[in-house]
């Protein structure tokens, strides 16, 4: 047994996911399409349930004890995130309904702020469509531009030509942390290291970096960030917006409505302070509290250790996938999270995904919202297998024996 197998106990980790102990077309569930969303842990399911059942009642607004039951412990959220990702203050993390509307917002509030005609905003070729349409949409706005930082046939950033791209006309550098088609780990701390240099504002998407990868706001030196909590085990409904305080008080509000004021009138109306400034309305409460239950989740076990493990079945179902007549991986990277996207020869990706999915394997098919991508690759789109904690070997080995077996039929 490896050193990372032996450091989490994944049959425990298992027993947490009561979702994965079921029959799919009369066959046990495998699930690789983590990286659409992971499945619930159990601690997150009981502290909706909790919630619902004993505590629901909105927050901030009620004297109650319901509602400060309830506002008590989606503050204790805000700071949990505030730990997680080592913001310099919780005031600094923004709840969203997630990573997509994280950056709409900053397109929108920052965007209305500080683009003008002739800005240039970078974004590489690797983005999810969240990371490309909000700034289109801010550019139509304002009369910016958008640069796309090339990347190599392997997925990876090229990161000459992106220095060459910066100057400063660049006012925005927004990229992902790890490829959610690829797989690709960017170097995300060089990335907003040479943007810093011309004085550019920078985001990160960390959707698919947060379950994998112990994430330091500070150390990154980065302006945004964005997650999703339904790919780190939580529920969906849930994102975070992490923005520097400074950037954050300077911003417009993003929406308006009740708790992202102090005083309305028909004169006019002063804008709370952050971060309620960006959060009008009534949020996912119930869902807000229960995520930190998966923030706990993942640091019990540790990013280390599940870095390592989720490491060891990519490396493990790259060596088996590679025996299969006709495969064909897409993305290459050396730096790379647990995401194997590929291609088979003469058998079409829908039709691999649907006859895995006779067997009981959830595999995701398609452009995977990286249009520009798989127009730079020249593809329509890919089967994407992503592994998370819960996954195991004997469960690649029956993915891997049942393409084997698809592949035959075509053959
Ligand atoms: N960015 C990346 C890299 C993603 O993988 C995803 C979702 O797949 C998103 C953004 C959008 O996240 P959400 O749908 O949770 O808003």
């Amino acid at each position: 047994m490896s050193v990372a197998s032996a450091s989490l106990d994944i049959q425990k980790i298992r027993e947490q996911f009561p979702i994965l102990n079921q029959e799919v077309n009369g066959k046990p569930l495998i699930y690789l399409d983590n990286a659409a969303s992971s499945q619930t842990a159990k601690r997150v399911i009981d502290s909706l349930i909790q919630f619902y059942e004993k505590d629901h009642a909105n927050i901030h607004r009620g004297i109650h004890t319901l509602a400060e039951r309830s506002t008590k412990a989606f503050e204790e959220t805000r700071e949990r995130v505030h730990e997680f990702i080592n913001s310099a203050e919780a005031d600094e993390i923004i709840f969203t309904k997630g990573t997509t509307e994280s950056i709409n917002l900053v397109a929108q509030a920052w965007g209305s702020k500080y683009l003008k005609e002739g800005d240039e905003i970078l974004i590489s070729q690797l983005e999810h469509h969240s990371n490309i349409v909000p700034w289109q949409l801010a550019a139509e706005r304002t009369g910016a531009i958008i640069k796309v930082i090339p990347i190599n046939q392997k997925g990876e950033i090229l990161l000459e030509e992106y220095k060459k791209l910066l100057s400063e006309r660049t006012k925005l550098v927004a990229v992902n942390y790890v490829s959610n088609s690829l797989g690709t780990i960017n170097p995300v701390k060089e990335i907003v290291s040479a943007a810093l240099d011309v004085g550019a504002t920078t985001l990160i998407d960390a959707a698919q970096a947060a379950p994998h990868i112990k994430i330091d706001v500070q150390e990154l030196n980065c302006d945004f960030l964005a997650l999703s909590s339904h790919k780190m085990y939580g529920p969906t409904g849930v994102g975070v917006l992490y923005g520097r305080r400074e950037i954050l008080e300077d911003m417009p509000p993003y929406q308006g409505g009740g708790e992202m004021i102090k005083d309305v009138s028909f004169n006019g109306t002063t804008y709370n302070d952050i971060p309620y400034k960006f959060e009008a309305g009534t949020p996912n409460i119930g869902e807000v509290i229960a995520f930190k239950y998966a923030m706990d989740f993942i640091d019990e076990m540790g990013h280390e250790n599940i870095q390592a493990y989720e490491h060891e079945l990519l490396e493990y179902a790259n060596k088996k996938l590679r025996s299969i007549k006709g495969f064909t991986p897409i993305g290459t990277s050396d730096e790379k999270a647990s995401v194997i996207s590929f291609l088979i020869e003469n058998v079409h990706q829908y039709d691999l995904g649907q006859l895995l999915d006779v067997r009981g394997i959830a595999v995701r098919t398609g452009h995977h919202c990286t249009q520009p991508l798989m127009d730079f690759l020249e593809i329509d789109g890919t089967v994407r297998a992503s592994f998370a904690v819960y996954n195991t070997k004997g469960e690649i080995d029956v993915f891997c024996d049942a393409l084997e077996s698809i592949v035959k039929k075509f053959s």
